[in-house]
């Protein structure tokens, strides 16, 4: 839609598509232009089609653990890790960031498979010796390269969910990769990591939510 898009029109075009059936899947993608209510608009999307799963409904099932959709980035990282069999339960997990798409959510999944979960953000205090204590850090903070190896314990898995510029222009992660690889058991790297995992993850909840609709 063009940017000149009024909060009506745009709650309109969810609506419909609420009630299309052959879409089974919506997305808003934010950051929506500033005249428009991004809340108000997630919170039109039906719960059964939030592919998402920004909606307060299914961030509350997220939160009881009883869910039908998972937000694609965290749950593309949990992905990873049972791909690469690296166990959660028992570990001291850390999540730098905390914003409602990924640092919250993804505390709340490695807390769901009983890892020790601390959440830290911009007024976090200590914050080196915190990430030096994790057996699994999880970047989610949108500043290049802010994760050096000083901050990494030996041997820690490293999940990189940044995607930032460098100084020049170039696509990176929240982690000081180069430096940080020589340390850790395992990292991902920017691009082609937690990246292609989110797009995955997409998918496979778009493919759930036509299978509830179709009571499959
Ligand atoms: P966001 O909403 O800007 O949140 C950033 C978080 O980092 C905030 O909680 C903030 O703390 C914290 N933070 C900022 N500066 C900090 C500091 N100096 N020390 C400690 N914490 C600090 O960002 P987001 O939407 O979560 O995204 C984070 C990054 O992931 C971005 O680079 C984004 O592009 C990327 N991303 C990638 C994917 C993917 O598919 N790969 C998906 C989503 C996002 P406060 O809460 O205190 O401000």
């Amino acid at each position: 839609m063009p940017k000149e898009t009024t909060q009506e029109e745009l709650l309109e075009l969810v609506e419909t598509l609420n009630h299309k059936k052959d879409i089974n899947g919506i997305l808003v993608q934010l950051p929506l232009p500033e005249h428009l209510d991004d809340k108000a608009v997630i919170e039109a999307i039906s719960p059964l089609k939030d592919v998402d799963a920004f909606h307060a409904v299914n961030v509350g099932k997220i939160m009881l653990g009883e869910y039908d959709f998972l937000p694609c980035t965290p749950s593309g990282v949990m992905e990873m890790l049972h791909a690469y069999n690296i166990p959660v339960s028992g570990k001291n997990c850390v999540v730098i960031g905390r914003s409602n798409i990924v640092g919250k959510p993804m505390a709340m999944l490695l807390l769901h498979e009983n890892g020790t979960v601390t959440i830290c953000h911009s007024r976090t205090q200590n914050l080196a010796e915190i990430s030096s204590s994790a057996d699994i850090l999880v970047a989610a903070v949108g500043k290049p390269k802010f994760v050096t190896a000083d901050m990494v314990k030996d041997g820690a898995v490293v999940i990189d969910v940044g995607m930032d510029r460098d100084e020049n222009g170039k696509l990176c992660g929240d982690v000081d990769f180069e430096n940080v690889k020589e340390k850790c058991s395992y990292i991902t790297p920017v691009p082609g990591g937690v990246g292609p995992m989110t797009i995955s993850t997409l998918m496979k909840n778009t493919l759930k939510a036509a299978k509830i609709q179709n009571n499959l």
